[in-house]
């Protein structure tokens, strides 16, 4: 599997109208829609294919149209817009079936009024500016979620809108039947990184299933010499790598085991059609090393993944890269790990024992073996890196007993104060907006994982709109982020989701 190739998706546009003005209008309306479609199928900031479709006049319509993309696998959602007036009770009976993401645009297609020609042919031509408040009513009315984009189908804020809504209903789509593995349990007595695996397939459409770590030892056992001679000469191609470690080396028989245990991996997990794994330290039985490089890579490679049995984190990171197919900045695995406390510029160390994505490194990263202060394991192969400047964002996603949570954190990445030459592990520092004790606070307060997913390509549109697409409670610590706000908030969603949910998920 590589990166997901976002155009093999499919957005329908969607014209809601009536039969009340005739069939010369109907006609208008349909060219009209027609360009706006093909404008956003060739628009740079919208990923996914964009499909028009027949404007829709009455109830029947309406309703076999959701109907029809309801099964149509390539459809991800649709794109509705009423360019004139579409009388909502006709589209009660298809939303009550729709079960795809909904972007509803407010825009009209003649930017400008016509002052010295206006006349009511353009009136009723250019009326979504009342359309589309009947179309938001009945959307408010059945309590269904959907984003809502304003202005000019021109603008290119507009086109950026839709187009990360498109990204966050293909990770959507994504999920529906995916697949996730676990090898092993859970870490010991560990909380947050548990959860309803039940409640999650049922809401989110995924699967995670456990594997004894032997299955997978199986696969790694039979991984061929050869195979391994050539992944570890595409290690020795792309990274840094010390001399023992060569072929020939000293420690070259930790690199070789290190891609034996990366082939096993690929292996099972295409047997599988898996799009994401979980490992566990405490459960490496027959395993030479906790994979380390060969996490690292998948990651690179799009598969989600998650530490110490963390099936949630896999899931997350695996939407996120789906959300950043084709987009500047890496996504990986994170755990926030340590602190910088100095008063004049507080900062996190995020890292793990081995596993962060190289699509995140500043540079070509450095293959190196060292020993692991725990699982007992020989001592495993990883990609040590830093992580360049700029804008950034932690996602986590918790199970809270009657919903899940998804909690984001704005952050900036910054340049390590000194290099860091004892440090064995791929690292990024950064600060958190709109500080350091207001971030950790609403963090702690919502309970937040110490798992994340880190991405320097996604913005907290993209985890809002997935999140809406989702059904998720939603949680943005950013640059207006107060404690006392976010305490109010976490109260009112308490009721919120209590009355909401009924008998929960
Ligand atoms: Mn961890």
């Amino acid at each position: 599997m590589k990166m997901t190739n976002l155009k093999q998706f499919e957005v329908w546009f969607i014209t809601g109208s009536q039969h009340l003005y005739g069939p010369e209008t109907l006609k208008k309306v349909a060219a009209h829609s027609q360009e706006i479609a093909k404008a956003f199928n060739a628009a740079p900031a919208i990923p996914v294919k964009v499909v028009f479709k027949p404007v829709l006049t009455t109830p029947d319509a309406v309703t076999a149209l959701c109907q029809e993309a309801n099964n149509a696998p390539r459809c991800i959602g649709l794109i509705t817009w009423c360019h004139t007036f579409s009388p909502s009770k006709m589209w009660i009976n298809g939303l009550k079936q729709l079960r795809k993401p909904v972007a509803h645009l407010h825009t009209q297609f003649n930017r400008d009024i016509p002052w010295s020609s206006i006349d009511m042919d353009f009136m009723n031509l250019n009326q979504a500016a009342h359309g589309d408040r009947e179309h938001g009513f009945i959307w408010s009315r059945m309590r269904m979620n959907r984003k809502v984009v304003v202005g000019f189908w021109q603008e290119k804020s507009v086109q950026e809108k839709l187009g990360v809504w498109c990204r966050a209903a293909a990770a959507w789509q994504d999920w529906q039947g995916a697949k996730f593995a676990r090898f092993g349990d859970n870490m010991r007595e560990v909380a947050v990184t548990e959860g309803d695996k039940v409640a999650a397939q049922f809401k989110f459409g995924y699967a995670v299933n456990g594997y004894g770590v032997g299955d997978l030892v199986k696969s790694v056992n039979s991984v061929s010499p050869k195979a391994i001679d050539k992944l570890v000469q595409e290690y020795a191609d792309t990274y840094q790598m010390a001399a023992d470690l060569r072929p020939g080396g000293a420690r070259h028989d930790s690199v070789r085991e290190a891609a034996r245990i990366e082939l096993g991996l690929r292996t099972f997990l295409k047997a599988g059609d898996f799009k994401g794994f979980t490992t566990t330290f405490e459960d490496l039985h027959g395993l030479a090393q906790l994979p380390g490089i060969s996490a690292q890579r998948l990651m690179a490679d799009g598969f989600g993944f998650g530490a110490e049995g963390d099936w949630k984190t896999a899931a997350l990171l695996r939407a996120m890269k789906v959300m950043a197919s084709g987009l500047p900045g890496g996504t990986s695995f994170m755990e926030d790990y340590t602190y910088h406390l100095d008063p004049k510029g507080k900062k996190v160390l995020g890292a793990h024992m081995l596993e962060i994505c190289p699509s995140i490194a500043d540079g070509k990263p450095s293959l190196q073996v060292h020993p692991l202060g725990i699982g007992g394991k020989a001592d495993p192969a990883r990609l040590v890196f830093s992580t360049p400047a700029g804008p950034a964002l932690n996602a986590s996603l918790i199970d809270v007993g009657n919903r899940f949570r998804l909690l984001v954190n704005e952050v900036d990445v910054v340049k390590p104060d000194q290099p860091m030459p004892k440090l064995p592990v791929a690292q990024a520092v950064w600060k958190c907006r709109p500080d350091f004790e207001t971030a950790c606070a609403c963090w702690i307060y919502g309970g937040g994982a110490h798992h994340t997913g880190f991405s320097q390509a996604l913005t907290a549109e993209h985890l809002e709109d997935f999140a809406e697409i989702a059904d998720l409670e939603y949680l943005l610590i950013g640059k207006d982020a107060s404690v006392s706000g976010f305490k109010k908030e976490l109260r009112s969603n308490e009721v919120y989701y209590a009355l909401n949910n009924g008998l929960g998920i």
